[in-house]
């Protein structure tokens, strides 16, 4: 299949590779001209495990082309993807649909034939039938089937999870569609995927409401978490316990510092809005956006009173900026809102983070950055855990306490035993551990 991924970031590249890697004919396509530049030089502009190898391959296998040039890759094309970014909207929370209707507007005077669109990026129930409807005002001749195609992946995972997804949903109305989708997800058949062929606007609503119960999930465990501290119980064996009831599932019982990251606050926001827009309130994820918000915010509230309640003239080291591990996206990461809150009452922030660093320099002022979790915790006064990247999962903590003014750990994640931490002397606080160490 000749396929174009209009968007090269996260998911198009991703989706690109991997389909070329499928076996398709692909080409990556960006309006960035020095995204696609590097891509052509092999130089990849995210953090993903793995994809600089598979970008390389397909290259040389001359299935993997990256173009700025739209029009003259969308004409040869079976499918078109749409894989721009759908941010909230300033102001309302909203999904700005903006770059997915420019796309569309651009597509439709460049297919040539048959061709099936397909909206990889998060767009609220009714995008489809919006971007049908633009293509057909300015190219009433165009031949085209829009689809949604949702995208699960997740980064710092994204190639195993694409290539072993649990499912993938096809939201369609046209049986031509249908054939040219089963041929794009084929190879797939092999991993067993269950391809799950449903209405347009229900799989659009399926990826909402996917991320919306996962956040809800975290959130549910973080509460938890809250009253594990007060009232004398440890929250990992709670999430462990409910965790083995097949009915719930352990995943996503990890308490921590709040859900951050590019889709699960934009997307909790979005739903808000479309339910109040369909007069059919998401009342639970409007409290989850809620609960989540303030907790982000109570993380240095947290620190503070492990330091004792003041951290004015103290120094504070952080452990890990990005959302989670094996990523460098920084968007809406707790860590943004902690170092905020610590600065704000007076603290000095020092942090370090394997990936995370160059976006975060530009994103949060007054921050020293160190070389390694032990130039992190020179000097300091306390150590917060933020983002459980393996490199501090077995750290030297005899070198750890040794750099520090006074030994005290705040560990978001739960990644040590309290039992440890104190027998190397630490005075140690993780989330929803209200029992004696
Ligand atoms: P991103 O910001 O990393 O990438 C979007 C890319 O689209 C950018 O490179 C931008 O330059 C390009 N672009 C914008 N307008 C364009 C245009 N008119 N023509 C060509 N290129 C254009 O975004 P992302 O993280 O890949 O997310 C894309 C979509 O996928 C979003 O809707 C997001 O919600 C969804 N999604 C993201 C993830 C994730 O983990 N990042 C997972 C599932 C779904």
């Amino acid at each position: 299949m000749k396929i174009a991924i209009v968007g090269s970031g996260y998911v198009g590249l991703v989706t690109g590779v991997c389909l070329a890697d499928f076996g398709h004919e692909v080409v990556c396509i960006d309006k960035d001209d020095a995204k696609i530049a590097a891509l052509r030089e092999g130089i990849i502009p995210i953090y993903e495990p793995g994809l600089d190898a598979l970008v390389k391959s397909n290259i040389s296998a001359g299935r993997l082309r990256f173009s700025t040039d739209l029009p003259a890759s969308v004409a040869p094309a079976d499918v078109v993807f749409i894989a721009v970014g759908t941010p909230s909207r300033r102001g309302d929370g909203h999904a700005d649909l903006s770059f997915v209707y420019a796309v569309a507007r651009e597509v439709a005077g460049a297919v040539t034939g048959f061709t099936v669109v397909a909206t990889k990026s998060t767009v609220p129930v009714g995008t489809g039938d919006e971007v049908a409807h633009i293509i057909a005002s300015i190219n009433p001749d165009a031949d085209v089937a829009v689809v949604s195609n949702p995208e699960f992946l997740r980064e710092g995972a994204a190639i195993e999870d694409f290539k072993r997804p649990d499912r993938i949903v096809i939201g369609l109305e046209d049986d031509r569609a249908r054939e040219v989708m089963t041929e794009v997800y084929r190879p797939l058949y092999l991993n067993q995927a269950p391809l799950q062929f449903t209405a347009r606007r229900t799989a659009e609503l399926i990826k909402y409401a996917a991320n919306a119960f996962l956040a809800m999930k975290i959130t549910f465990i973080n509460e938890i978490a809250d009253l594990c501290e007060v009232a004398g119980a440890d929250v990992q064996e709670v999430a462990r316990g409910i965790g083995l009831d097949n009915r719930i599932g352990s995943k996503f019982l990890h308490a921590g510092p709040g859900y951050g990251g590019s889709c699960f606050p934009k997307d909790t926001q979005a739903l808000v809005k479309i339910g109040q827009d369909f007069g059919s309130p998401m009342r639970l994820v409007e409290t989850t956006v809620s609960i989540n918000d303030h907790r982000k915010r109570a993380m240095s509230r947290k620190v503070i009173a492990a330091c004792g309640g003041d951290v004015r003239g103290k120094t504070i080291g952080v452990l890990g900026l990005t959302f989670k591990p094996n990523t460098d996206d920084m968007r809406e990461a707790p860590s943004i809102d902690l170092i905020r809150g610590l600065q704000d009452r007076g603290a000095s922030v020092v942090a370090f983070d394997p990936q995370g660093m160059d976006t975060a320099r530009s994103l949060i002022e007054g921050v020293r950055f160190a070389d390694n979790a032990y130039e992190t915790a020179r000097g300091a006064d306390a150590i917060v855990l933020v983002t459980e990247w393996n490199e501090f999962r077995s750290l030297d903590l005899d070198r750890i306490k040794s750099a520090m003014i006074a030994p005290v750990f705040v560990d978001l994640r739960n990644v040590y035993p309290p039992q440890e931490m104190a027998r190397h002397g630490f005075t140690y606080v993780g989330i929803g551990r209200g029992i004696e160490p």
